[in-house]
């Protein structure tokens, strides 16, 4: 707790002692306290409504009699001081009592203030009401009026320094407040960056993991070729070389030989493309949907004529894409509803796109984009149990007989892949005998503009 002593500041109070050191007053103090306190704690409080003073504002509801008693006691200390020639310790222990803000329900800057514009003030004007029931003679009114002049002089000027005081520790205590919690801000910035450094390790761990990975697959994937080509080419030269020499059963050997590696072939294939199915960058470009469905159809054209499958498309929009990913995507897509088509009906596939509002898509739950491209594929081939629509994107998850309906797996792996790789997602429905849809959702950037014709 600070106090606020007259000794302890400036050099003006050095001189305070002898500037509060008075030759008439007291004895005028001691009048007033003898015949005149009551008198002059009602000139008090009536100079101190007409003034208006703000410490009145807490006694509105007391009566001038209730005010008088509560006061009394602090006016007759005040008088008592000024009569013994006391008034330093008096002031004193005042400024301490609102350094220290013992009076309840006070703001001790108001009453400070108060006392600094008013309170001296106020005290002149009542011992000069009073001055003229104690003396008469011209030289000692005027000596009073001097002293009551110093007093209220002195009593601003040693509040206005107890006041700076105050605001001071204020500061101070502020300041202290301020510099905890900014070590605190501190702290945390340094526990933040720690976090972020491990994130960043963990990062580049990961990164490196992908990376081994991928050139894993990737070495896997030739060193594995190699091997199976000489297979390939051999098991074909024995044919062409002639089979006559070859028993039946030898020959239906090379034939499972041949299939088998031309399946192995697809399997390396499939997992050359998954492994190099990356989110790259740099690849993306404006692409137009069309075109890439153009070619993708130029791809498939040996299966559509066979099959002599029914492409049904509204226009696609332009986006930025990673093209060759998108022709993968649609390339798998509508090969699959080529392949899974029902024996004996005309394979017809219907490939449409729109842009949906996230809250409107199902199931979306904290998705970062506001819109998306919806591009859906329907078809009407063997369609699947809906409750597959998960598992069929998983690696190596096949629904169907292997002997009759070729693959690897991995197609719809890869289209899961691709369309994370662009920051959507892709959801599957199906009905046995029916059909299946394959729904895409790719974000729209804000950036972008787009001319869809709306299909849904
Ligand atoms: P696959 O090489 O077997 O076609 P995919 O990953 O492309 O591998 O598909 C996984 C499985 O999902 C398929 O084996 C098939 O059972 C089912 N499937 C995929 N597309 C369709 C479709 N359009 N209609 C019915 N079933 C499908």
């Amino acid at each position: 707790m600070t106090s606020f002593s007259l000794n302890k500041t400036s050099n003006t109070n050095s001189e305070n002692e002898n500037k509060l050191h008075f030759q008439y007053l007291p004895d005028f103090a001691q009048f007033i306290l003898e015949t005149h306190l009551e008198d002059y704690i009602r000139m008090a409080i009536q100079f101190s409504r007409e003034e208006n003073v703000p410490i009145l504002k807490l006694f509105s509801d007391y009566t001038d009699n209730q005010l008088v008693e509560l006061g009394r006691d602090t006016h007759r200390n005040f008088l008592l001081a000024l009569a013994n020639n006391q008034i330093k310790s008096y002031i004193e222990s005042l400024l301490n009592n609102y350094i220290s803000n013992t009076m309840p329900k006070l703001d001790q800057n108001d009453v400070m203030a108060e006392d600094i514009t008013v309170g001296a003030f106020l005290r002149r004007k009542t011992f000069r009401f009073l001055l003229p029931g104690y003396t008469s003679d011209p030289f000692l009114l005027n000596s009073i009026i001097d002293e009551v002049d110093r007093l209220t002089t002195w009593t601003e000027l040693i509040s206005y320094e107890a006041y700076i005081d105050i605001q001071k520790n204020k500061l101070k205590s502020i300041n202290s407040e301020l510099t905890q919690t900014l070590d605190e801000l501190q702290n945390k910035t340094t526990q933040l960056e720690s976090l972020n450094a491990s994130l960043e390790s963990k990062n580049s761990e990961l990164e490196s993991i992908n990376k081994e990975l991928a050139s894993f697959n990737y070495i896997a994937s030739h060193d594995l070729q190699e091997p199976l080509r000489k297979i390939q080419i051999f098991a074909n030269r024995i044919i062409e070389n002639g089979t006559q020499d070859f028993p039946d059963e030898t020959l239906s050997y090379f034939d499972k030989i041949i299939a088998a590696s031309s399946r192995m072939q697809e399997l390396i294939d499939d997992l050359l493309t998954f492994s190099q199915t990356t989110a790259n960058n740099d690849k993306f470009a404006h692409t137009d949907l069309n075109s890439i469905l153009e070619d993708v159809k130029i791809i498939l054209s040996p299966a559509i004529d066979e099959k002599k499958v029914i492409i049904e498309t509204t226009h696609l929009p332009e986006l930025y894409v990673i093209p060759f990913q998108i022709q993968q995507l649609f390339l798998n897509l509508i090969n699959n509803s080529i392949k899974y088509s029902r024996e004996g009906i005309i394979p017809h596939i219907r490939i449409t796109s729109a842009i949906i509002k996230t809250e409107k898509i199902i199931g979306a739950v904290n998705l970062p984009a506001k819109k998306y491209i919806e591009i859906s594929i329907e078809d009407n081939g063997i369609g699947f149990k809906q409750e597959y629509s998960e598992k069929i994107f998983g690696l190596f998850q096949r629904l169907h007989n292997r002997e009759k309906y070729s693959g690897t797996g991995l197609g719809l792996a890869i289209c899961k892949k691709i369309v994370n790789n662009h920051n959507g997602f892709i959801i599957a429905k199906g009905s046995p005998q029916n059909g299946s849809v394959f729904y895409v959702y790719l974000p729209i950037a804000k950036t972008e503009t787009y001319s869809v014709h709306l299909s849904i």
